[in-house]
């Protein structure tokens, strides 16, 4: 996706480089680069939060993630360049100051997608999320109430790699839903630098449990439901337990921007954290360049080379089915944050997962 210019950018007369060329191609052309990328989509400058929403696949993903699968969206890119906006919206918003509903990004657009579907069909679904941010290698609750503590990332045999104690809140409405996204998001840690105002100094992942169960016609003796399901039970107490239980999970990750210290301005403090966003950066890089070996090829993959690379290894390179969303600015002073963005795409393209 490729970012308008900002007021900024086009004050100080920055040259737009990038062009869709329509097709899933897109164009960066500059003095000495002349590069032609293919994807999946291409988004310009003029596209709609919900054209993104629906020529990305987004919707698709949600009804996988209520049959049962596990999926996850990244927005991925240099800092500016629109991964919180694709994936949230504009950031003025709270909850007395909601954006307008044209902007309202893949987020809230998948939530209202998955509780239309949990009120439509003839399935229930049991939602619930947690919300979690990795600060400078550190794994930390945004929505568990006090100040944030780290938490542990265990890895076990059945489930991979997971955090320990992480909270799960319930809910059954879309106002609950983003009202738990706003609480989470405005927990996370930002702070101020030269590129961006409200910049992101940590990747976030927030994740949608769905389990959901198609409501049998003939009530059966209810067995087959652990602890959860009894509050199930309770809830529609004809309902029968013919029909197997679906998990699926949904997960959104705003990554921190990629980024040169010298750039931002950065002090001593800000310069350890932008060390640990890249660090990390660099080891997802390196798994995904890795993933996208053919099978026969490949070697290990360190996953456990960071703690962002072990949250998202499932989603990477197991049984996940992963959408990446790039995002760019077409502005000439970033070119060569640009083509590190869309060669890192290119890269992940290649990846196959086996969900
Ligand atoms: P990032 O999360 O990648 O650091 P942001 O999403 O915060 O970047 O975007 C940086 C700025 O650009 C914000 O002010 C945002 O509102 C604006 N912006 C980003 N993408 C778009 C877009 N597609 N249309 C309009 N404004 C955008
Ligand atoms: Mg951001």
């Amino acid at each position: 996706r490729v970012r308008p210019l900002t007021c900024t950018e086009t004050r100080r007369g920055d040259k737009q480089i990038v062009h869709s060329l329509g097709d899933g191609a897109v164009h960066v052309s500059a003095a000495r680069h002349d590069a032609t990328f293919g994807f999946s989509a291409v988004f310009d400058a003029g596209a709609s939060q919900e054209a993104v929403f629906e020529g990305s696949g987004m919707r698709q993903l949600v009804e996988l993630a209520i049959d049962g699968f596990s999926c996850t969206v990244f927005a991925f890119g240099q800092t500016g360049s629109g991964k919180t906006y694709t994936l949230m919206g504009p950031l003025a918003q709270s909850e007395t100051h909601p954006a307008s509903p044209a902007l309202l990004g893949l987020m809230q657009r998948s939530f209202t997608c998955l509780l239309e579907h949990s009120r439509s069909r003839s399935s229930d679904l049991l939602l619930s999320a947690s919300y979690l941010e990795i600060y400078n290698e550190q794994v930390r609750d945004l929505l568990s109430p006090g100040p944030p503590c780290a938490l542990p990332l265990r890895w076990s045999k059945t489930r991979g790699f997971y955090v320990e104690n992480q909270l799960r809140v319930e809910f059954e409405s879309l106002e609950a839903v983003v009202s738990l996204l706003l609480q989470g998001s405005q927990r996370r840690r930002t702070s101020a630098h030269a590129l961006n105002r409200h910049s992101s100094r940590s990747h976030a992942l927030l994740t949608i449990h769905i389990r959901s169960r198609a409501v049998s016609a003939h009530p059966a003796s209810g067995e087959g439901w652990g602890a959860q399901g009894s509050a199930w039970g309770c809830k529609h107490p004809t309902v029968g337990s013919a029909c197997p239980s679906k998990q699926g999970t949904l997960c959104f990750v705003d990554l921190a921007g990629s980024e040169r210290v010298k750039e931002t301005g950065s002090s001593r403090e800000l310069s350890v954290e932008a060390n640990s966003i890249n660090r990390s950066l660099l080891a997802l890089g390196h798994c995904i360049s890795l993933l996208a070996k053919p099978r026969g090829k490949r070697t290990h993959i360190p996953y456990r080379d960071s703690k962002l690379t072990r949250l998202l290894a499932h989603s990477l390179g197991g049984s996940g089915i992963t959408l990446m969303v790039a995002c760019i600015s077409p502005s000439s002073r970033c070119l060569s944050e640009t083509l590190s963005t869309l060669n890192y795409a290119s890269h992940a393209r290649r990846v196959t997962t086996r969900p």
